[in-house]
């Protein structure tokens, strides 16, 4: 008899269920729907695998990005399970073999875009299988007042309502205020009391603002040149700053990468491995690089701007440490970013309510850089949950130090 326990030694070779994964696991099993929300790491996939492994059908995984499915079926191979994906880089001819297999037992998991599930014939070809668990990743794209809202998500449960075998239904996400928790609970039958929120801190990373440093390529190469043994993300905001910044690096003699959404998919997915692989130590990137990778020894995150929103910026700080190993998450902050975003809001053609929401999550990451309180608090109490001061972040170690709040970085919502 196949019990979790046995799965997750014989399968996956984990001796013990990290926090929330058993909650979650048995609330599916008893064919509740639920809302996961767990720290980038957690190990979120593995409460959907797990279920997926004990089912008699099929689990179809919803999934916003084709690299991510790829990484999780190509980790899935390794320990001997067999699963698929369906996106708009398979083949015609490809999807019935898939189907079939699926059909007869032989394909236990299919990862599928949202847009896939919209697609009518799709799910009348889905009404052949048995599906038993939808598993919805990065839920928060389905609510517009998280930070990565994707149209497509808002139809996934009109696809899902719509398959015979009504499946239990699991969101998943690293990163949702509560305003975004209900959205995600009402949109998707989940009852508030099947919401596993696990803690937010991440214990084993120390928070640091640094505030207008003279020179922000010099600071960085040096604080890479502080870590030499470190592999790090360095995140900027555009294209052009990730090239001048990879080639001020390199110049300085260290081993650098670069990454963003201008380079083609077959460029990326070699730097993307390169970097896996640590045949260099460092990738500089724009928030192109990150969903879905699994490097576990990311012992830096800096931001050489500043994120848009806490939200953005605590899925990216949170790639380092994945491993549980200390790690340092660095903010290097200069007004002009801020005041930029400003401008980029005001600019856009949104309508206003949208443009509200888009000013207070400005303001929330501009009190960020500025709060002398602790760095891990804040952010954890922004996501509508409470820890104690961390005691290693900038500000708890400069307590007592006065902050000079008379920056223009203040006022830039308040002008
Ligand atoms: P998330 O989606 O929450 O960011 P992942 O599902 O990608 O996290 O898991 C992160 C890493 O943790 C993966 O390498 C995974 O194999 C590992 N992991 C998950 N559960 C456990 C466990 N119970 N024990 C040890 N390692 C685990
Ligand atoms: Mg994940």
């Amino acid at each position: 008899f196949m019990n979790p326990e046995k799965i997750l030694k014989q399968t996956f070779g984990y001796s013990s269920f990290r926090p929330g994964q058993k909650k979650v696991i048995d609330l599916i099993l008893n064919r509740k729907n639920v809302l996961a929300v767990m720290p980038t790491g957690a190990g979120k996939s593995l409460c959907y695998q797990v279920p997926a492994l004990m089912n008699e059908g099929v689990t179809l995984v919803i999934s916003p990005l084709i690299s991510l499915m790829k990484d999780q079926i190509d980790s899935l191979k390794q320990n001997g399970i067999n699963a698929a994906a369906l996106n708009s880089t398979t083949l015609q001819e490809e999807v019935n073999p898939i189907l079939r297999q699926a059909y007869e037992g032989k394909i236990k998991l299919i990862y599928i875009t949202p847009e896939r599930l919209a697609m009518d014939y799709f799910r009348y070809q889905l009404n052949f299988l048995d599906v038993d668990l939808v598993a919805v990743d990065e839920a928060h794209c389905i609510s517009q007042w998280g930070h990565d809202f994707r149209p497509a998500y808002r139809q996934i449960f009109e696809g899902i309502n719509s398959l015979k075998s009504k499946p239990t239904i699991l969101a998943l996400t690293a990163t949702a205020t509560p305003a975004v928790q209900d959205d995600i609970g009402q949109q998707l039958n989940i009852p508030q009391e099947n919401f596993i929120i696990t803690s937010f801190a991440r214990p084993n990373i120390s928070f640091k603002v640094v505030n207008s440093p003279q020179n922000t390529h010099l600071y960085i190469a040096q604080y890479i040149k502080a870590h030499p043994d470190d592999a790090g993300i360095i995140y900027t905001n555009t294209r052009k700053k990730v090239e001048s910044l990879t080639d001020y690096l390199a110049k300085k003699g260290i081993s650098v990468g670069a990454y963003h959404g201008g380079m083609d998919a077959k460029e990326r997915s070699q730097i993307q491995e390169a970097f896996q692989f640590d045949e260099f130590q460092v990738i500089v990137a724009t928030n192109a690089f990150g969903m879905g990778i699994d490097k576990s020894n990311v012992r830096f995150v800096v931001h050489a701007s500043s994120a848009r929103n806490i939200e953005s910026y605590y899925q990216e700080a949170g790639r380092a440490g994945r491993d549980g190993e200390e790690s340092e998450a660095v903010m290097i902050y200069h007004p002009g970013d801020l005041h930029q975003y400003r401008y980029f809001i005001e600019e856009s053609d949104a309508d206003q309510k949208y443009k509200e929401l888009q000013y207070q999550k400005l303001q929330a990451i501009t009190d960020y850089v500025n709060t002398g309180e602790c760095l891990q608090q804040f952010i954890v109490r922004y996501f509508g949950q409470d820890c104690p001061p961390c005691g290693k972040c900038s500000n708890c170690l400069n307590q007592g130090d006065l902050k000079d709040i008379t920056t223009d970085a203040q006022k830039v919502i308040a002008l």
